[in-house]
């Protein structure tokens, strides 16, 4: 009976070993955040998508079929996890079921295919959705996607980011009512269901990283949209506690970050660019709030892109950049330079006051520089960042799918930020934020193999992101050619 057993489990031991997938990377340079210098002639085995071996010995393959990668002269890194994406809303359109999304469907649809090929061209393999669910069921249906996380939004009723009590009633799934007297809740909704504690807790069973609230009291001319109540506030953050979810708050003024700070929030989605420059000269300077926001440890995602994709909108070279045309399909990019491709265009310049393109252009550039400043001081006191795109933020046609990654890399570097501090940011720092690390952010045996292959090292200069040969997803190697837009 015994030697019955041992054989089998050898024969099934035999026939896994023999129908695995093994993938040899031989003499390659190895750049990874677990090291404190590039590791030279190093050979990495990886078996059905996971790294088992990292040595600088010789490797012999375990099976006949093992595919092998010559690494002379190439550096292999782990992928980038973007810690902040949407991946259902279209730059230049707006929401999936919006009316924009409807009438350009085929557009859309040809946009949807492409959209994880061209994070993935970028070098990006894994990806926090911010925005819920939110075009998940286009995103992971997908043959070859970035792994995908979420968080889970709670929009204030009548707040941030809907500003209208109906559609958050009617479209979002976890909201919290306060006071149910105050609002004319259609009868299918129990407000027993969504006090902070059931909220929370339904959050918790869809296995997202985190909460999103949003402290968001208005921009642009708006300054009195309502925010939920500090008791509220505090009684998500016991009930995420114990569900050990991590929250995340919306916020990018002074006054909104005090209020997520003192409400012990695990990090701020958004960089620090509102000041208050102008409304409140009595404010203590910027960096108290990046002191206190260090001295908790918060964690902070500078998302310098979401003001970049504004001012973008007023700069006649973002349409011209030709790495548009590897990640969005070419109809979409035509439409950006028609009428009505710029209608979000025209919507932002209202609110400038009809301004010409190029105040609009330097004004908006305020916010870009104080996003810099912020993220710049941050990493001088050794603040670990994030890379978080917050891809596409608004409706901008001035983001771009993997390219705006690299850009909120590159605005990083032109803060001042090494490339080094920029490497940890764009690899190690997002899975160890999100308790990740297990599977991503370095090259080390027990980990997922996303990993990139480069002709230059990016821990020395942003710009040799640009320089990804291959993508390593799950073991699978992907030229980065074969991730472009395809060519008519
Ligand atoms: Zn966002």
């Amino acid at each position: 009976m015994k030697a019955k057993l041992v054989m089998l489990i050898t024969a099934l031991f035999c026939q896994s070993v023999a129908t695995a997938s093994e993938l040899i990377l031989e003499n390659f340079t190895v750049v990874s955040g677990h090291l404190t210098e590039q590791q030279e002639n190093t050979q990495i085995r990886i078996v059905d998508g996971a790294i088992t071996e990292v040595t600088t010995e010789p490797m012999q393959p375990l099976t006949a079929h093992a595919k092998l990668i010559n690494g002379q002269g190439k550096f292999l890194t782990p992928g980038i996890m973007d810690s902040h994406v949407h991946v259902g809303s279209i730059p230049g359109i707006g929401f999936l079921d919006s009316p924009n999304a409807v009438k350009h469907a085929a557009v859309v649809e040809e946009y949807l295919r492409q959209l994880p090929r061209s994070l993935l061209y970028f070098g990006i393999t894994e990806v926090l959705n911010l925005g819920g669910s939110d075009g998940e069921k286009h995103f992971t249906a997908a043959r070859e996607h970035p792994d995908y996380y979420t968080c889970q939004p709670i929009p204030v009723i009548g707040g941030y980011p809907h500003l209208s009590a109906g559609y958050t009633l009617r479209h979002a799934r976890y909201f919290i009512i306060e006071d149910p007297t105050q609002l004319s809740l259609p009868e299918y909704i129990d407000p027993a269901l969504h006090t902070p504690e059931a909220v929370v807790a339904a959050i918790a069973k869809t296995g997202a990283r985190c909460i999103k609230i949003y402290i968001e009291d208005g921009f642009g001319a708006a300054s009195d949209w309502p925010l939920l109540s500090s008791t509220s506030l505090q009684r998500i953050r016991q009930a995420a506690d114990k569900a050990d979810l991590q929250v995340w708050a919306h916020a990018n003024a002074l006054d909104m970050y005090h209020i997520a700070l003192n409400h012990h929030v695990d990090g701020i989605a958004h960089g620090l660019w509102n000041w208050q420059w102008k409304t409140n000269p009595d404010n203590p300077p910027v960096t108290d709030t990046l002191e206190q926001l260090i001295a908790s440890d918060t964690a902070y995602m500078p998302t310098i892109q979401v003001m970049l994709s504004l001012q973008g909108m007023y700069d006649k070279d973002t349409l011209a950049d030709p790495r548009r045309e590897k990640v969005l399909p070419a109809a979409l990019l035509k439409w950006y330079s028609t009428y009505e491709g710029q209608w979000f265009k025209r919507e932002i310049s209202k609110d400038f006051g009809d301004l010409p393109d190029a105040k609009v252009h330097e004004l908006s550039g305020y916010g870009v520089g104080r996003a810099k400043q912020a993220a710049a001081y941050l990493a001088s006191k050794g603040h670990p960042l994030l890379v978080a795109s917050d891809y596409p933020s608004s409706p901008s046609f001035a983001a771009a799918p993997g390219l705006s990654t690299f850009y909120e890399m590159q605005q990083l570097a032109d803060a001042g930020i090494s490339a080094e501090q920029i490497f940890a940011a764009a690899t190690i720092n997002g899975p160890r934020q999100f308790g990740l690390d297990k599977q991503y952010g370095t090259v080390e045996p027990g980990k997922i193999a996303n990993l990139l292959i480069l002709t230059q090292n990016p821990q020395q200069s942003v710009a040799n992101w640009e320089s990804i040969e291959t993508v390593i997803l799950r073991g699978k190697p992907i030229q980065r050619s074969a991730l472009a837009v395809p060519l008519p």
